[in-house]
């Protein structure tokens, strides 16, 4: 009888501890943030995007980051092995390819048990075939996809509309700066952003298609049809998915092939990333809008920046 009772103060307190654990990282402990990368396609360059990526989280004070790295092309996938349990956040700056069973199977019950993702541009182009991937980045573009990933998601007369018409997945106008407009105003992440400013000099995103549940439009961009491709729809640009307990924030911005990147200069998209990135991670939103948020008419770019010299690899991820 006092044996079971000491054993039931015993897990009483490792629970307390537990807790006390969780509520000091919102203080103090930093979050843990995992960069993926290894692959891309042939437009993009990882080894550009990803430095700066992790720079930007840093630029928080709000992360530890870490980075996975998978072989090269052609390289024994079957070694790569990311501990995503041990993160609170997961970037995808990946599109190559498949990962093992094991890997995808780890990757998709990080996140039903909670964990957080951000989907960061082209990544949204990775595993086409891949049924839960899809779900958890809600929308994709390029790699063979139709009609049958699902629905584009459309911005018409004040709502969301989802058209089932057949077509291609995925394209874009020329880069070049646009207006974004924020849909949603009472999201942690966009709270508090102007409801209109301009992004610096990117591809917008158009023609998405995927299976678009428990999705939520956080802004969407005019693809205006007088520029080569545009669509003259308003393209959903930065969305949130929720997986089961998982939370996924989705940035379609963030071309980056060869420095400079002024896409990834633009302190809307730092903004959002960083913001997205602590959603996803917590559920919550701590960070201010920086003075120098974009406006309405006018591109603002990160007068601090550098290009990171330090190439963003690693065997381990710490
Ligand atoms: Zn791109």
């Amino acid at each position: 009888m006092r044996k079971s009772k000491n054993i039931g103060i015993i897990l009483l307190l490792v629970l307390c501890t537990t807790l006390a654990a969780k509520a000091s990282r919102e203080d103090d402990t930093p979050l843990k943030a995992l960069i993926v990368n290894g692959q891309i396609n042939m437009w993009h360059d990882w080894r550009v995007s990803s430095p700066i990526i992790k720079q930007i989280l840093e630029q928080t004070g709000l992360f530890n980051v870490g980075v996975a790295t998978s072989p090269p092309r052609g390289g024994n996938m079957e070694d790569f092995k990311p501990d995503f349990s041990s993160y609170d956040v997961v970037i995808l700056d990946y599109d190559g390819e498949d990962w093992s069973e094991q890997t995808k199977t780890a990757f998709v019950e990080y996140v039903k048990n909670g964990g957080g993702v951000v989907v960061f541009h082209s990544s949204d182009n990775a595993f086409p075939k891949w049924v839960e991937f899809n779900e958890i980045i809600g929308l994709g573009g390029w790699g063979g996809r139709n009609e049958k990933a699902g629905p584009y998601v459309r911005w018409r007369e004040g709502k969301i509309v989802l058209d089932t018409k057949p077509g291609i997945a995925g394209s874009h106008p020329p880069a070049h700066d646009y207006q974004v407009i924020i849909r949603n105003k009472n999201h942690p992440i966009t709270k508090g952003l102007p409801e209109k400013w301009m992004h610096a000099h990117d591809e917008l995103y158009s023609e998405l298609r995927g299976p678009a549940k428990n999705l939520t439009v956080l802004a969407t961009a005019y693809a205006d049809p007088n520029l080569r491709g545009g669509t003259g729809e308003h393209e959903p640009v930065l969305f949130t998915i929720n997986y089961d307990k998982g939370r996924v924030f989705h940035t379609t911005f963030g071309h980056a092939k060869l420095p400079p990147v002024p896409s990834m200069e633009c302190v809307g998209f730092i903004t959002t990333f960083q913001r997205g990135a602590e959603w996803a991670a917590t559920g919550k939103v701590t960070q201010k809008v920086p003075e120098d948020f974009p406006t309405e008419t006018e591109v603002r770019r990160w007068k601090n920046y550098k290009n990171p010299k330090n190439n963003v690899t690693s065997e381990k991820e710490s």
